[in-house]
């Protein structure tokens, strides 16, 4: 029986299930109703599973029809946050990537640990106010996408801050501001080619804070404006050429270092999420261990995908590319786990 390529209906699934499609996969598209209509518009999906939610007992019912189907699912970000970390690891569809992952990218101490062994530059942490020696950032855990973020200069600016912000029952992390720009690199990696590839670069659109330089310093100190960090949106990048051997270390090591989470490690599409300083170092503040939504600029390949491949090779069809080699060279069991 062939297998189909199915998602959920949000964050990157156009990319991914028209990837799939270029690689001549059927493609099942789970949306929430009242949801359908990019996916019907821009005709993506072979069937469109619609769920009234993402509950235990929806989604429970979508497995059952998934599985008639012989069904791969491709996690994102948003399949990630509307099922959980725990319940995408029970799922029992088969499912492209390691589970184990989820929980290591999650979990910003484990988190931590897997990008210090891969050797990488991370902001200084501070566990608590009274250790805030330079500028830092105050992220809220949670769904929050950057709402409600920080910047203290110390432990009294922090105090007042945290005092006032509606956030204040949350848990939170203390992260030294790094000043320079945010570069978020796309990587993907095959454990059948066992080749690590850079797909694209993006930086995120984020407001207020990338907005809040039109207006004048003088203006902004007495509009008394507090910034926030929430992704609307992606801008494209390339960077200097000269970075990219580094870049390419970076994502080596860090596949290398994957090998502390179990035997199968990280493959497919990740992302380091970094400031880049102007000593031309990159910071890395974050991993995301799965496809990102920055890479739905390059939906028609990227500079980097156009040298190549000779097809336009977004990351959704990267992924594609990886499950239709392994069923031909019969190895499918080594890209679902
Ligand atoms: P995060 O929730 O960790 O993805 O962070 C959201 C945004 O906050 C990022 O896209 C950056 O613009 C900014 N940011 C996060 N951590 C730092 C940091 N340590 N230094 C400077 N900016 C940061």
């Amino acid at each position: 029986m062939d297998y189909v390529i199915a998602t959920i209906a949000s964050h990157s699934a156009l990319q991914i299930l028209k990837g799939a499609r270029d690689e001549g996969f059927k493609t099942i598209a789970i949306c929430k109703g009242g949801k359908e209509k990019p996916y019907k518009l821009f005709d993506v999906a072979d069937e469109i599973i619609l769920v009234d939610d993402f509950s235990l007992e929806s989604f429970n019912a979508v497995e059952i029809r998934l599985k008639e189907k012989n069904a791969i699912l491709i996690p994102h970000g948003s399949f990630v946050s509307y099922l959980g970390t725990e319940r995408c690891t029970q799922l029992s569809t088969l499912y492209y990537g390691n589970k184990a992952v989820l929980e290591w990218e999650s979990n910003r101490v484990k988190e931590r640990v897997w990008l210090e062994k891969a050797g990488l530059q991370l902001p200084r942490q501070f566990d608590s106010a009274e250790e805030i020696d330079c500028p830092a950032i105050v992220k809220f855990h949670g769904a929050l996408g950057g709402r409600g973020y920080f910047i203290a200069k110390d432990a009294a600016d922090f105090k007042a801050k945290i005092a006032k912000s509606v956030y204040k029952n949350r848990s939170y992390v203390i992260q030294e501001y790094i000043v320079g720009v945010p570069v978020y690199i796309h990587y993907f990696y095959s454990p059948l080619t066992k080749e690590l590839e850079v797909m694209s670069f993006d930086r995120r659109y984020e407001t207020n804070v990338d907005s809040i330089g039109r207006i004048h310093t003088t203006d902004q100190a007495q509009l008394n404006v507090d910034v926030s960090y929430v992704v609307v949106g992606n801008t494209p990048l390339v960077i200097r050429e000269s970075l990219l051997s580094k870049v390419i270390e970076m994502g080596e090591n860090i596949v290398a270092a994957s090998m502390i989470i179990n035997e199968h490690g990280l493959f497919g599409p990740f992302c380091l999420e970094t400031i880049l300083t102007p000593n031309q170092e990159f910071i890395v503040f974050e991993i995301s261990a799965r496809i990102v939504a920055g890479t739905n600029l390059f939906i028609n390949g990227s500079p980097y995908t156009d040298l190549k491949y000779s097809a336009p090779m977004s990351t959704g069809r990267r992924i594609a590319v990886d499950i239709k080699q392994a069923i031909e060279q019969n190895r499918l069991h080594e890209v679902l786990h």
